[in-house]
């Protein structure tokens, strides 16, 4: 896996690129990975309504759910589906729309120096084996590309905006996902 650092692309992903995007501020770079969980309809899963949230194409009258978040501009860097498959919807340099009001270690606005990766998922529902390792190696990639990102500096959308947002839930096992990551660097240094 490999991101083209002049396009922000990830080579070898599906492309679905979003408008919910602009620049990052002047000199800012990608400092923090923050995972999120997603599902649309809330618990269920496939289907093309990830991709449709996040260009601006959701239909209101497709479910009730959709109807109440009519409007919303939000987009995430990049979506692990539930076999791996990762779409792309946002340059990783560009600054995408995923942790609105948020703020780690103090420093507010997390769009700002953040990539944000949603697993799809639903609490209570273990993520797949297919995702942890598709969600270890996009972020091998992502610390080969941007140099100011830290395997020490990862969090969840919860940890940045607590009380208002608790995905990607209890049910993402940060030990495990710290664990592969690890072994993975430590191969890639022999
Ligand atoms: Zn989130």
């Amino acid at each position: 896996m490999k991101i083209d650092s002049a396009t922000g692309l990830l080579t070898g992903a599906r492309q679905v690129l979003s408008p919910h995007c602009d620049a990052r501020p002047a000199g800012m770079a990608p400092e923090l990975l923050v995972v999120h969980g997603i599902s649309l309809p809330p618990g269920e899963f496939g289907g093309p309504w990830i991709d449709r949230l996040f260009t601006g194409t959701l239909p209101a009258e497709a479910h009730p759910y959709f109807a109440e978040i009519e409007g919303l501009r939000a987009s995430a860097h990049a979506l692990i589906r539930r076999g791996g498959q990762i779409v792309q919807y946002v340059p990783f340099g560009a600054r995408a729309w995923h942790a609105g009001k948020s703020a780690y270690r103090g420093r507010e606005g997390c769009n700002d120096f953040s990539i944000g990766v949603e697993l799809e998922g639903a609490d209570g529902t273990p993520y797949t084996d297919a995702q942890y390792e598709a969600l270890t190696a996009l972020t091998a990639a992502l610390l080969a590309t941007y140099a100011l990102l830290s395997a020490d500096v990862i969090t969840g959308h919860s940890d940045v905006a607590p009380g208002r947002k608790t995905d990607p839930w209890p049910v993402f096992d940060w030990n495990r996902f710290r664990v592969l990551l690890k072994e993975r660097l430590a191969a890639q240094s022999n």
